[in-house]
């Protein structure tokens, strides 16, 4: 009986057409939705722009994203040290890294309706290359090609917009209550740099990284979790000699790759963009980004930049404290080292780990939806299903076997809903690479059907085997 129903749901997914292309964001929205990934922040009351909620497979995804960074990033490395760093620092600190002089964006308001959106983008949807231009050539432009609003008003002046998001910190509302959410990490790791150095006594080169959340009053949010107000970021701030910045970035670069392919990102979408001078921050002196082609277009993923000694001077010119690493071999020579910071989004990394595995197979009703996760970060490893829910013995058995694996691999799930083809689509549409079905050979013999997202392929496998199988 088993068998019959396992080759009549294989029979139907064994395809006639390969369909990867038509990989549209609004397949990925409603997936992730439908399926407990991503949800709008603030839904019940209409939402709150630029800000989403990660559900139960959405957080198991990032978590494991999240943690095979700090593996790779940290871990596994004997020259970087975590931290986590407040989100809320000193307002001292931002004004010292030029964010409350600087973190600005250009923004046009429709002259009719008041809304405002990203000048730059709004040329860039028209076809137009903004590389490289200062707010003024922005404006001009606008002014020169007649663009509208996207409900075809007149537009206004061009003018920059501070991104940092600005609260008071205590009861009374000075000036020097002031505070923001911080807009990047890497600010958090450069104000502890004396802290690290103290107390791990570290040799040069070495790195800090952290994960933890940023923030960006963005224009216009937009593209799903590609653009939100509220982020996540995994920052390294490694710090060298200034004659040895060049090796470092290429070891990082080398390591943003590997790690990419690792997650299973698909690299033919993967470009490297040496970004223009003009172009690049005010700190650096060489920036690669790694763009990935989503559907909305090729756009940043990555950023990797040598940030020269920037910060940790200007930290040490406003807060008076010195920032020199004195050289342990002499303890004469003191100088303030040079950085080179890769810096990933982990929100970005989830849209195109999502971008990357979602696959379709067949045709109509018959359509298959899976997503080809790396298993490392599928949210769920493994499924196990009783073939029947009304047979109380393959229950107890599928729940047996459930609870072995749990207690190696926790990201199992019990599902005994519906028929078995219907659990393997679900079961595809969120990733998990095997499914287990216990049926009444089992019952005889202690093999399952061990069952492979990818192909659709089964085996028979030893109960005293699977774990040695999945692992
Ligand atoms: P963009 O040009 O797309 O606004 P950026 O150059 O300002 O990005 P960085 O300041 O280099 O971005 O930030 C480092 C990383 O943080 C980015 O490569 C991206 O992965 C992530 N990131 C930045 N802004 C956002 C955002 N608004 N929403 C989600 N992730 C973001």
């Amino acid at each position: 009986m088993q068998s019959f129903l396992l080759k009549q749901y294989v029979k139907k997914v064994k395809v006639s057409r390969m369909n990867t292309n038509e990989n549209s964001m609004e397949k990925l929205i409603s997936l992730a939705k439908r399926r407990g990934f991503i949800f709008q922040g603030s839904e019940i009351y209409g939402g709150l722009t630029g800000t989403w909620d990660y559900g139960p497979l959405g957080v198991a995804l990032k978590n494991n994203i999240k943690a095979s960074w700090w593996n790779t990033f940290v871990d596994s490395r004997e020259d970087v040290y975590g931290l986590d760093a407040a989100i809320l620092m000193n307002h001292k600190v931002w004004e010292a890294s030029g964010h409350v002089g600087g973190f600005t964006d250009p923004l046009v308001e429709d002259i009719k309706t008041g809304k405002r959106y990203r000048a730059d983008h709004l040329l860039e949807d028209a076809g137009i290359d903004v590389s490289g231009m200062s707010i003024e050539q922005l404006g001009e432009m606008i002014k020169e090609k007649g663009i509208k609003s996207p409900d075809g008003n007149e537009l206004g002046d061009t003018r920059t917009f501070n991104m940092m998001f600005k609260t008071t910190v205590g009861p009374v509302a000075d000036d020097d209550s002031v505070s923001y959410l911080r807009p990047e990490t890497a600010q958090g790791i450069f104000v502890n740099f004396k802290n690290v150095v103290d107390t791990m006594r570290p040799r040069l080169p070495f790195g800090i990284g952290q994960i933890g959340k940023a923030f960006r009053n963005e224009i216009a949010p937009r593209d799903f979790v590609f653009r939100s107000r509220e982020f996540e970021q995994m920052e390294i701030e490694y710090f060298v000699r200034k004659e040895n910045w060049e090796e470092s970035f290429t070891m990082w670069k080398e390591t943003m790759i590997g790690w990419m392919k690792k997650i299973g990102l698909d690299m033919n979408k993967v470009h490297e963009l040496d970004v223009p001078e003009a172009d690049r921050a005010h700190y650096s002196k060489k920036t690669i980004d790694f763009e990935f082609d989503f559907s909305f277009g090729k756009k940043e993923l990555y950023g990797l930049a040598y940030r020269t000694d920037y910060d940790l001077s200007k930290h040490m010119e406003h807060s008076g404290q010195s920032m020199e690493y004195i050289n342990p071999e002499d303890n004469k020579e003191k100088f303030i080292p040079h950085v080179i910071e890769p810096s990933l989004g982990v929100d970005r990394t989830v849209l195109a780990v999502l971008s990357s595995a979602y696959a379709e197979e067949g045709e109509g009703d018959d359509t298959r939806v899976f997503l080809k996760l790396a298993p490392e970060i599928a949210p769920i490893k493994v499924a196990v299903f009783p073939l029947m829910k009304n047979k109380p013995e393959l229950v107890a058995k599928a729940r047996e076997v459930y609870e072995m694996i749990r207690k190696e691999i926790p990201q199992v799930m019990f599902d005994d809903n519906g028929n078995v083809g219907k659990r393997y689509r679900r079961q595809d549409e969120i990733g998990t690479p095997k499914c287990i079905t216990i049926d009444f050979d089992t019952l005889e013999d202690a093999t399952v059907t061990v069952r492979d997202r990818d192909t659709g392929e089964q085996e028979r496998v030893a109960t005293s085997d699977i774990l040695e199988k999945l692992k």
